[in-house]
């Protein structure tokens, strides 16, 4: 723990003095431009690997980057969401999946998780990618691993979707969505492309959207 608090202090000794106008800016008010949903594995960094600044980032963190869908009884996570779209306004929302995730092994190891009913039971709003994966064929335990992280980030957008905030700004064409695969060991990110439904280079493919809303013509 001291290194946490050594850390602290050499914020305020360096980097908050470096940000000084910044902080006094944000005092007060804030208006990040993106709700950015990923794992709370300790190697997944938003701030750090998209390069961003207090202010920039409204993030939701949890095991398996998950969203439940909408229900009778909406918990924090869909609260988050409708907080970010309904009063941040925020212009696009990013789910991160990313490489060697644990709560994607145990589902894609089937291991057992009944010493850990809370998981289990979170684990559940994965289950379209479960089903999804499982009838597919995969060459490797990594392979199948891999394409469960990636069927993961499509059924969370699916999820997504139901929220009646990020519908109504589909609707509105004032909102985009974005599926993406953090790898942790080189560092590169692929994208799910909503034309072809298949992930590919970001850095290839910069502009690569999940779901580009367009202005809806009844509005
Ligand atoms: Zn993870």
């Amino acid at each position: 723990m001291q290194n946490i608090i050594d850390g602290f202090l050499k914020f305020q000794r360096e980097a908050f003095p470096q940000r000084s106008a910044l902080f006094k800016q944000l005092a007060s008010t804030q208006s990040p431009g993106t709700l950015f949903i990923t794992c709370s594995d300790s190697r997944v960094v938003p701030e750090l690997l998209t390069q961003q600044e207090p202010g920039d980032l409204f993030v939701i963190r949890n095991a398996g980057n998950i969203v439940p869908s909408y229900g009778p009884e909406p918990g924090g996570v869909s609260a988050t969401v409708e907080y970010a779209v309904a009063v941040l306004g925020v212009s696009d929302i990013v789910i991160c999946g990313h490489s060697d995730c644990g709560a994607m092994t145990a589902i894609s190891t089937c291991k057992c998780l009944e010493h850990l009913p809370a998981v289990a039971n979170w684990l559940r709003h994965a289950e379209s990618a479960k089903v999804i994966n499982a009838a597919r064929h995969h060459a490797s335990a990594a392979d199948h691993l891999d394409a469960l992280v990636r069927d993961n980030v499509i059924a969370q957008l699916a999820n997504l979707k139901t929220h009646p905030s990020v519908a109504l700004a589909l609707e509105q064409g004032r909102l985009n969505l974005h599926g993406w695969v953090y790898d942790i060991e080189s560092g590169a990110i692929a994208a799910l492309d909503g034309n072809s439904q298949r992930f590919v280079s970001l850095a290839e493919h910069p502009h690569t959207c999940a779901l580009a809303s367009q202005p809806s013509s009844a509005a």
